[in-house]
């Protein structure tokens, strides 16, 4: 069974997605999902990044727009309402203070900086030459875990993104994989299979198969998100995603109501 719900969407206020809210659930309607979540970026709390994501201006927009679609298809399809916030070391309250200002369904953690370099933008790939690729990994599982013990976000995103463009460690990692399942586990963070990695140079999705593995066994429950940026990507390749998680030894996936688990899908 493909799995019903697609957690991970955008909207064009983030700057870089197309495709009005109304086009991403008809597209889910056609593919015969039966749940949806917006989970447009949120206002970054250090600076105004408008091509990354919406603005503070842009939030009760936001939150109407998707309670519009919510309203209206509310016999066909269940929509949620989320954010993608990214994790900023130091910025905690102010992250908090956002997320918190609207009934969320549930909040994606995700982890898109280094020391301030956004290393899965295409426009600053050159600095994967001036970074140790162990480093970055390094860094990263750190800061994941960092996120995680915030308790600000139920489910974290796309759990392997330095592999984006295909720079892979050079050692292996596994210490760190399970370090971090360890603590996604004790903090009770979800994580997701996102299928937008297939559309990237890397062409798989996030998680690979062997971190997916660890954090099956340390007992961290699983999401699925497209992360679908065009409204045709929506639900897109969730086939895979379903083989993979089998792979790895998961039968189930969370639903998410007001920050909680709402119940759990067997697949
Ligand atoms: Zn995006
Ligand atoms: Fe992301
Ligand atoms: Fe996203
Ligand atoms: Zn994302």
């Amino acid at each position: 069974m493909i799995p019903y719900g697609d957690y991970h969407m955008h909207t064009p206020l983030c700057g870089h997605a197309t495709g009005t809210p109304e086009e991403y659930v008809k597209q889910a309607l056609k593919i015969g999902l039966k749940e949806i979540g917006f989970s447009d970026h949120a206002p970054m709390a250090h600076k105004p990044m408008p091509d990354i994501t919406m603005s503070f201006e842009d939030l009760p927009k936001y939150n109407a727009m998707i309670e519009d679609v919510r309203k209206r298809y509310a016999s066909q399809i269940s929509i949620k309402i989320a954010l993608e916030s990214d994790f900023l070391p130091g910025y905690e309250s102010k992250t908090k203070s956002i997320i918190n200002s609207y009934p969320y369904d549930y909040i994606i953690g995700s982890v898109h900086f280094i020391d301030d370099w956004a290393f899965d933008n295409p426009d600053t790939r050159e600095y994967w030459k001036k970074y140790d690729v162990n480093e970055v990994y390094r860094k990263y599982y750190a800061l994941l875990r960092q996120s995680a013990q915030t308790r600000l976000f139920q489910i974290i995103g796309h759990c392997d993104l330095p592999k984006k463009f295909g720079t892979r460690p050079t050692v292996d990692l596994t210490d760190e994989i399970k370090a971090t399942a360890r603590v996604f586990k004790d903090t009770g963070v979800a994580i997701e299979i996102n299928t937008a990695g297939l559309r990237k140079p890397v062409a798989e999705m996030y998680p690979s198969l062997h971190c997916l593995k660890i954090y099956r066994e340390a007992g961290v429950p699983l999401t699925f998100g497209s992360d679908a940026h065009d409204p045709l990507d929506v639900g897109k390749d969730f086939d895979k995603a379903v083989d993979l998680a089998k792979s790895a030894g998961y039968s189930e996936y969370l639903i998410f109501k007001n920050k909680q688990i709402e119940k759990t899908v067997a697949f």
